[in-house]
């Protein structure tokens, strides 16, 4: 199988998107394989890893030093996935496209500022249905 080429490198990038997202949306599925990588049982993982949000199971987070908060699985140094074997299929599918929007951004400042270390702090929100 050929792979599609993408034009972004999450291993040079702070992770907006384990971050800015106040929601990461989680099946049942992706519960029972939470369930399976910590060898607890469904309700565990469901009360130790998820929260609700109008109806919507979400992951849990937690402070973080760059973004000042994150997905609870996101190793707040390495900003690697802890869990990335099981993580969920929202995060799999993430950005869904050759390019990412985020680290497009980051490629950009660096250039912009003429510094490689440099890292833009976005916060990302939705209006629905106003102008
Ligand atoms: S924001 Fe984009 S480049 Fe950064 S970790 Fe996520 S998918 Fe990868
Ligand atoms: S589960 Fe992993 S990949 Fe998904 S948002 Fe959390 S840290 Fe990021």
């Amino acid at each position: 199988m050929i792979k599609a080429r993408s034009y972004y490198n999450c291993s040079k990038c702070p992770a907006y998107c384990c971050s800015i997202y106040e929601r990461v949306q989680v099946t049942k599925r992706d519960i029972k394989r939470l369930a399976n990588h910590f060898r607890v049982d469904f309700a565990t993982a469901q009360k130790r890893f998820t929260t609700t949000w109008e109806g919507e199971q979400i992951l849990r987070r937690k402070a973080d030093p760059i973004f000042g908060k994150a997905c609870k699985f996101l190793d707040p140094k390495t900003r690697q996935c802890t869990i990335y074997f099981a993580r969920p299929q929202v995060c799999r599918e993430f950005p869904a496209r050759a390019r990412c929007a985020y680290y497009d951004l980051l490629t950009f400042e660096r250039s912009q500022q003429g510094d490689d270390t440099v890292v833009p702090l976005v916060q990302i929100t939705f209006r629905n249905g106003e102008k």
